[in-house]
């Protein structure tokens, strides 16, 4: 008799969402719609990503992309900020007065340009390469109201009568 020895399940899951090619689903992210669908937005607000996709249910919420987006903002602005710094600098000399004066404002619009989208395709990156948090794993909702029962203080102080 051969003998046989347990194998982990090393299928990947199923996914219950489209996925489309990595082109399209970082495309739809920088347009910050759903990267699955392209159909429903990401976002609810600025940068706080859906817990699903409202159209195809794609759980974008799993996918955590944590300081990954102002990691590639801060990458992709540098380079664009000192590069015409060097330039302006080099061509016209100007003071540190001006070059501060158009600089600083530059970085500051810039990166609250690019951070929605560059989280959005990191979001749409993530979720193509499942790198998404088991939903057993996602903390559960907040509770609605502390529970006080365990420090309540009695008014008169001291311990409770007998
Ligand atoms: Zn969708």
């Amino acid at each position: 008799m051969a003998e046989t020895r347990w194998q982990p399940d090393r299928s990947a899951p199923a996914r219950r969402w489209p996925m489309p090619p990595l082109g399209t689903t970082l495309a739809r992210g920088l347009a910050c719609r759903c990267p699955s669908c392209g159909k429903a937005p990401v976002f609810d607000g600025y940068l706080t990503v859906v817990p699903a996709c409202a159209n195809c249910g794609a759980p974008l919420g799993a996918a955590r992309a944590d300081d990954a987006p102002p990691y590639f903002t801060i990458l992709i602005v540098g380079h664009i900020v000192v590069a015409l710094m060097l330039v302006v600098q080099r061509a016209y000399d100007p003071s540190n007065l001006v070059l501060s004066a158009i600089f600083v404002p530059l970085t500051i619009v810039l990166s609250l340009l690019l951070l929605r989208p560059i989280k959005g395709a990191t979001v749409g990156l993530m979720l193509h390469f499942n790198m998404v948090k088991p939903e057993d794993e996602l903390p559960p909702p907040a509770p609605a109201a502390p529970v006080a029962a365990a420090t309540v203080v009695r008014a008169g102080g001291g311990l409770p009568p007998r």
